[in-house]
């Protein structure tokens, strides 16, 4: 039988998806933050700030690179800015945990980041080959050395910012696979997240499913609201995947250990 040209033949018999976003779940901050550090006085004038409507951050973050690169900073900059971000605590556990088992979870990265932040520190943390695709908005420098991002795509979520929902990306990212697979469902879909973008994905998961908030981070409180039975005055709908909260890596993998083995 001919194996798919689409995806390598040997990566297809996982029995486990694990989708991770990055910003505070992967690195222990903001990549937009750290970034920021790079600017003259590390900081943004008060003009650029008072320019952010809710719900555009895309835009806004347009504008902060547009002005990082008219301060001067150069790619080299930015780039040693996010290298220095530290992982989350625990998260160094938890990818070698997934080292260790990567023919039972198959790792994507699910974030309203951009391509040129995650790439960047996933490669200096090692980590790049732990994952089968990153799902972000693509980025590339202009000629005149400025960050260039676009949205990732569009979609019609009333939730979700107009260039990403993450429900949309898993949504699309199972079917495809299921095909790929030949017809094989994973076994279980685990979400590891902290932003209120990853609400949205939590609530396309199936009872058998696992999500992983961190605990007390935004993704943690709308998942308890929904988890009460939300849904009906506008809520974001009842959540029906388990729910795991983590403080460290650690917390995952201790979960991800039990599935290994009841399955
Ligand atoms: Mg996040
Ligand atoms: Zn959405």
């Amino acid at each position: 039988m001919a194996a798919p040209t689409t995806a390598p033949a040997t990566s297809n018999g996982n029995r486990f998806l694990i989708l991770f976003d990055f910003d505070e779940t992967i690195i222990a901050e903001n990549s937009d933050d750290a970034v920021v550090r790079a600017a003259p006085g590390q900081r943004l004038p008060d003009w650029l700030m008072a320019l952010y409507r809710e719900g555009h951050y895309n835009e806004h973050m347009q504008r902060v690179l547009a002005y990082l690169a008219e301060q001067g900073v150069a790619e080299d900059a930015i780039r040693a800015a996010l290298e220095k971000i530290p992982p989350t605590p625990g998260l160094a556990a938890l990818f070698h945990f997934l080292r260790a088992h990567e023919h039972d979870y198959e790792a994507v990265v699910v974030s309203d980041a951009n391509a040129y932040f995650i790439e960047t520190w996933l490669r200096r943390f090692g980590a790049r080959p732990l994952f089968r695709q990153v799902f972000t908005n693509p980025a590339g420098f202009d000629g005149a050395g400025r960050l260039v991002l676009r949205p990732f795509h569009a979609h019609s979520c009333a939730r979700c910012p107009d260039n990403m929902c993450k429900q949309v990306i898993l949504r699309e990212y199972l079917a495809r696979r299921l095909e790929e697979r030949g017809g094989r469902a994973f076994q279980q879909v685990l979400y590891v997240g902290d932003g209120a973008n990853d609400v949205c994905p939590s609530l396309a998961l199936g009872p058998g499913d696992v999500v992983f908030p961190r605990r007390d981070f935004p993704m943690h409180r709308l998942l308890e609201a929904a988890a009460g039975g939300g849904g009906a005055g506008g809520g974001p709908g009842p959540l029906k995947a388990q729910m795991v909260p983590w403080s460290s890596g650690e917390d995952v993998v201790a979960c991800l250990q039990t599935l290994v083995k009841e399955r």
